[in-house]
């Protein structure tokens, strides 16, 4: 199967290498830019945003993984992962960084401290006529989408909460706790396409 890797710094890594390779794929936690350098997509996966992106900086991750996604490499990042392919992060924390590739303006927290998760049904017609089942877990919104970005998904009151640019796929909720496959093989399919 294809060789993707997942970002495996902080957050919920194994939810997506078991994910993946229920899908057939063959999964890297990638660390290290050698590990990088060794697959052909990259799962940011969810967790703390400005965590992951101490930890990417610290660990000499960032430029490669911005050097990679502007080579085209495919790239799936839920929640925290969207925050960090977000050109723009507002409520972000003092001196936090992302690595960009998405035109899109996206807030951290959206959804306020009130209603930390809930779940909600989306259609997205690029996927098909079932509902997409999203678990929403304190997770950012796409406050304005650029012109290179594309909305995908939004929720009944308009806000968006799924974006496309390229082989870049970002989401505001968490496919990988309620069973949806579709996203995770949308980018093997990008990975596929790719070789
Ligand atoms: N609130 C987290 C952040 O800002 C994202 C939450 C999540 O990934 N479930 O990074």
């Amino acid at each position: 199967g294809p060789r993707v890797g997942v970002l495996a710094l902080q957050g919920d890594v194994r939810e997506h290498a078991a994910l993946l390779e229920g899908l057939g794929a063959e999964v890297t936690l990638v660390r290290r830019p050698a590990e990088l350098a060794a697959v052909d997509g990259l799962v940011i996966p969810g967790g703390e945003s400005s965590v992951i992106d101490k930890l990417s900086r610290l660990f000499g991750m960032q430029e490669p993984i911005r050097a990679a996604i502007a080579e085209g490499m495919p790239v799936l990042g839920t929640c925290a992962g969207l925050i960090l392919l977000a050109d723009t992060v507002l409520d972000a924390i003092e001196g936090q960084e992302s690595f960009g590739g998405l035109d899109v303006v996206v807030r951290r927290n959206a959804f306020g401290r009130q209603v930390e998760s809930f779940e909600a049904e989306l259609d997205i017609p690029a996927l098909g006529s079932d509902p997409v089942r999203a678990a929403f877990i304190r997770g950012p919104v796409v406050e304005s989408v650029g012109p290179s970005a594309t909305p995908l998904a939004a929720l009944p009151d308009g806000r968006v909460v799924a974006v496309e640019q390229g082989a870049i796929l970002g989401l505001s909720f968490h496919p990988e706790i309620t069973g949806e496959t579709r996203f995770h093989q949308r980018f093997l399919d990008r990975v596929a396409l790719r070789h």
